[in-house]
């Protein structure tokens, strides 16, 4: 059966027009779901018996589980159970700001990333629009407090799995939906040219971040398979489209792996590449794992990197830490599990 949390509104419309109702039931049963949150059809009491006997035939509400927490002052990380015994992660951060949530995409990533703890499992299978949208409800249930923004930024490769994670963001970003705005909603991508285009015309003011990690083709060819694909000075050109059609700042996400993309002819190849874009450079102090041999860059290094970018007059911040002690990072916490 299939998982109500799936269905946008425009689908869950025409849901009712097919059983022969009327199609501004979605919105009442959207408030029951999103706004209510029932746990089962029987708790509705404005929509009729004979319909609500339908729904039952037909969807589940959820079906995902929080197996797992991991709790710290400002990070809760949480290992979830899907129906078909796979399990993913999200992470909730709180900042001064609000409350933001990682949540995962799809199971394992077949994007290869070298340093990426996710990459290590081969995807399994794309996460549903649902289960996206239940990482989240499950987590504000947990904490009892509304989350306020969202990053598409765990385990999967968004853009790897176009469809749902666009009706994700219908779902959650609609008003009777979480009602979050897309503003607060980012999605981060390694760089998938034909879908970054494909997302300059999404109608919705989501923002953008892309894995960029590193300056030039050589070295992001080492540590990003995904860059013979789609190379650096395409992926650049793509960025430039998208900015004309949505004038929306990009975010480049950049890990500070030692020896290996920052020392400072990096830094200034790196000024160079962004030059004269809206733009704004995000340094990751990365996250060692036990599995993978790479090593973070050292405090001052990240220093030195960021006063070149800076002095370049491009927009760059240090990101804070979150979770380290509890293995916050990208897949972190489901590998423990599995011990893999
Ligand atoms: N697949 C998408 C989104 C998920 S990865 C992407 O690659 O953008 C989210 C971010 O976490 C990426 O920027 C990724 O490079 C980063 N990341 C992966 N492993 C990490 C680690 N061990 N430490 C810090 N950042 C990591
Ligand atoms: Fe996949 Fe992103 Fe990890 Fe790369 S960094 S392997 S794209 S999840």
């Amino acid at each position: 059966m299939r998982n109500i949390y799936d269905l946008t509104i425009e689908e869950l419309e025409q849901y009712f027009l097919s059983i022969g109702e009327k199609k501004f039931k979605a919105i009442q049963l959207y408030t029951w779901l999103y706004d209510k949150k029932i746990k089962s059809f029987e708790e509705i009491t404005d929509i009729k018996k004979t319909i609500i006997e339908k729904l039952e035939s037909s969807f589940v509400i959820g079906d995902i589980d929080i197996v797992k927490v991991e709790r710290d002052i400002e990070v809760n990380k949480y290992l979830f159970l899907l129906q078909d015994k796979n399990l993913i992660e999200s992470v909730l951060m709180r900042h001064d700001y609000g409350t933001s949530i990682c949540i995962s995409s799809q199971v394992g990533c077949n994007i290869g990333c070298k340093f990426c703890e996710s990459g290590r499992l081969k995807k399994v299978r794309n996460l549903t629009s649902g289960e996206m949208v239940e990482q989240i409800l499950k987590v504000e249930s947990d904490i009892k407090e509304r989350i306020t923004h969202i990053v598409i930024m765990g385990i999967g490769e968004p853009f790897d799995n176009y469809t749902n994670v666009t009706n994700f963001i219908k779902i959650v970003n609609h008003p009777k939906g979480l009602s979050i705005g897309s503003r607060h909603i980012t999605v981060s991508t390694s760089g998938i040219i034909p879908k970054i285009l494909e997302f300059a015309d999404f109608p919705y003011q989501v923002n953008l971040a892309i894995s960029l990690h590193a300056p030039n083709n050589e070295i992001r060819n080492k540590i990003m398979p995904i860059n013979k694909v789609y190379p650096i000075e395409k992926l650049m050109e793509s960025l430039r489209v998208y900015y004309q059609k949505t004038k929306r700042r990009i975010t480049f996400e950049y890990i500070m792996l030692e020896k290996v993309n920052d020392d400072k002819t990096a830094a200034e190849e790196l000024s160079k590449l962004l030059k004269g874009l809206n733009c704004y450079v995000n340094l990751i102090p990365y996250n060692e794992t036990n599995n993978l041999e790479y090593k973070r860059s050292k405090k001052e290094n990240i220093q030195k990197f960021y006063d070149i970018i800076k002095k370049n007059n491009i927009n760059v911040t240090i990101r804070r830490e979150f979770g380290t002690n509890i293995s916050a990072a990208c897949g972190q916490l489901r590998s423990k599990r599995e011990d893999i």
